[in-house]
Order: C-alpha cells, then sequence, then structure tokens
C-alpha cells in the first residue's frame, strides 16, 4: 500500500483503466480513484474500451470516461482496477505495457498477479472497498461524488449486499457514504429501477429459454443474438438475468450464455459467446472459467470463447458434472 501511495504521489501524467463490458464496480473503481487523483492535482485519463452502461450514466464524472485517447500522450502510471488480468482491459493493453510503472488493484482469486504494484485483496467485497482503504490512507476526503461511486462499486459487486462476498466492511463503508451524502433510494432507482422495454422483453425469453439438467443441479439460460435484434435489448441489458437461472431451488451451478454482437469489445480473435458462471457456494466457478482462459470469483466468473453452442453446452454440462461430484 505505501509504494502504491509513494507511486501515486510521485506521478504527474496518470491512465487509468478497468475492463471492457464494465460493471458498477468496474465504473465505480475508475471515477473513485480518478477524482482522489484530480485532487492531489494530477493530470489524469480514465479509459474505458466500451461505452458506459445507461444504468450507469448517473454517476458523477462518468462522462469523463473515454474510449479513445491520444495516444502520442506520456504518462508516469497506468492504474489498472478490477481487472485479474491486463488483456481485460482490451485494446489498449499494447499501449500500457509500454508505460513505466504499472499498479493493479483487484479483487478476483484468479489475478495474475500483473504490474509492477499490486494490492489484491481477494476478501474485498469490490474494488471500490480497496479504494475506500486507499483513499483513507492518502488522506484524501471522501466528497459527495466519491462516495456515490464507492457506494455504487459495493452495492452492484454484492448484488444488493445478498451475495456472499458481502462482509462487514460493505456495510460500514456504505453506511459512512450515506453520511457524506448518498441517497440510496436515488441510487438503486438508477441501478435497478429504470430498465429499458428491450430488457424486460428479453428477461422473457431468457426465462424461456431456461434449461435444466436432468439432476437438477445444472440450470443454463441462453441468450441468442436474434433475440437481442428481436426486442432491440443493448448487450449490456444482459446484466443479472443470470440470477435467475442461480435462485432455481436444488441448484448448484448456473450458466447464462450470451452470444454477442459482431462489434463487441473487449474480445479477442473470434470469440462469439459470452459465458457467465455463477455457484451456490458448493462449486468453484473460477476454475472452471479458467480452464477456458476466462476467471473471477469462486462464486461469480465468466469466459468468452469461439465454439458452436450445442458444443459450448456439453463441454460445459461435461465440466460441471466433474466438479459437482467431487
Ligand atoms: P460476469 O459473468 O458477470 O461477466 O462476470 C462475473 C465475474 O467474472 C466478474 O468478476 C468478472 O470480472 C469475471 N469475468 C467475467 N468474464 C471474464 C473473463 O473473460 N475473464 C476473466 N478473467 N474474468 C471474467
Ligand atoms: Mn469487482
Amino acid at each position: 500500500m505505501n509504494q502504491i501511495i509513494h507511486q501515486l504521489k510521485k506521478s504527474n501524467h496518470l491512465f487509468l483503466a478497468t475492463h471492457a463490458n464494465p460493471d458498477g464496480d468496474a465504473i465505480g473503481s475508475l471515477i473513485a480513484m480518478g477524482l482522489c487523483l484530480e485532487a492531489l492535482n494530477k493530470r489524469i485519463t480514465l479509459y474505458n474500451e466500451s461505452s458506459i452502461p445507461a444504468v450507469y450514466r448517473f454517476l458523477p464524472f462518468s462522462d469523463r470516461i473515454v474510449q479513445d485517447f491520444d495516444q502520442t500522450n506520456s504518462y508516469d502510471t497506468a492504474v489498472i482496477l478490477d481487472c485479474s488480468d491486463l488483456e481485460r482491459i482490451g485494446k489498449a493493453v499494447s499501449f500500457v505495457n509500454q508505460i513505466h510503472a504499472i499498479i493493479n488493484i483487484d479483487h478476483h482469486i484468479t489475478n495474475t498477479n500483473f504490474g509492477d504494484f499490486q494490492i489484491i485483496e481477494t476478501s474485498a467485497c469490490a474494488t471500490t472497498e480497496i479504494i475506500h482503504n486507499l483513499l483513507k490512507d492518502m488522506d484524501v476526503s471522501i466528497n459527495k461524488d466519491i462516495a456515490t461511486a464507492i457506494y455504487t462499486g459495493i452495492l452492484t459487486d454484492t448484488g444488493s449486499f445478498r451475495f456472499s462476498n458481502t462482509n462487514k466492511a460493505s456495510f460500514e463503508i456504505c453506511e459512512e457514504m450515506v453520511g457524506l451524502g448518498v441517497n440510496p433510494y436515488n441510487i438503486a432507482q438508477h441501478v435497478y429501477g429504470t430498465y429499458s422495454f428491450g430488457r424486460i422483453k428479453l428477461l422473457n425469453m431468457a426465462l424461456d429459454s431456461l434449461e435444466i439438467s436432468l439432476n437438477g443441479l445444472l440450470s443454463i439460460m441462453t441468450l441468442t443474438r436474434d433475440m437481442f435484434y428481436e426486442t432491440g435489448a443493448r448487450p449490456e441489458d444482459a446484466d443479472g438475468l443470470i440470477n435467475y437461472a442461480k435462485s432455481i431451488e436444488g441448484v448448484k451451478v448456473a450458466v447464462l450464455i450470451h452470444e454477442l454482437q459482431k462489434n463487441y469489445k473487449g474480445l479477442k480473435g473470434n470469440k462469439q459467446f459470452h459465458v457467465s458462471l455463477r455457484s451456490n457456494g458448493t462449486v468453484n466457478v473460477a476454475e472452471i472459467a479458467s480452464s477456458f482462459d476466462g476467471g473471477g470469483h469462486f462464486n461469480a466468473a465468466g469466459f468468452s470463447i469461439e465454439s458452436t453452442l450445442s458444443d459450448l453446452k456439453s463441454q460445459i454440462v461435461k465440466l460441471v458434472d466433474k466438479c459437482s461430484v467431487s
């Protein structure tokens, strides 16, 4: 932590990035860290390869996050947030690799320890929990904007304090953020209370696609490109749908197969499926995702793959079978 604080303080121009197709924790971390560095009078670039999902555009300074940047700029330090490997940021990898110092701040168990400095806290409920502690150690005061970003990261990564990563710090930090002016109802309304009509129609098709294994331990939900086309839903509208598959009584592992649009960001080669995995605490889905070159947490992980739908399903069924027997 001290080495990282020293590195941040001695840098003038910093490049901050999170994973493509960002969630609330990725965006919250980027904004909280960015605002902290601006408070220290640093020049910053906030980068994400994807555009910011509509539900997160209420976040203060979300319009400062850029999809393109001037590659001739020189940076002292790159800060990579909420990424278990550097490739998760997408096509900016080669640019970032040329930056003198890379700081890696994350909470995934599959983190590859990339970079020159790391804070990997797998017990942290969200990357914004780690950022909160970093800000305290740096003596940066947390204003309402930073508090909103930190709160949103914890709220979304814990699934509103329901997932198994919810810990004491989740409540303590969020209580502190509410004390600093965060309005929980407003944030919940933005994140969970304002879905597009397309998303609700997609939900209907997603529920209709549910399949369950004979032993009842595995559920699979499938979203095809046609479903997005028919409903007008955006890729980000798939977020959270897997929780329906996971909530079925008796299910140990839930899978959401998402056929991606051709222009989908953050993918190498011809991978056309993103697969999300969730478990009820009895199966390490990060291990399953890693075997497909992905990663994540014990109970929530993902990977992308080039395959046919039927091959993909049978590979998943075999792997999950092996894991739930052992
Ligand atoms: P989701 O299924 O919601 O996309 O992601 C669940 C968790 O797995 C998140 O923590 C996410 O960062 C991680 N994850 C999802 N896809 C990938 C991937 O392709 N590679 C890695 N390393 N992690 C992933
Ligand atoms: Mn996270």
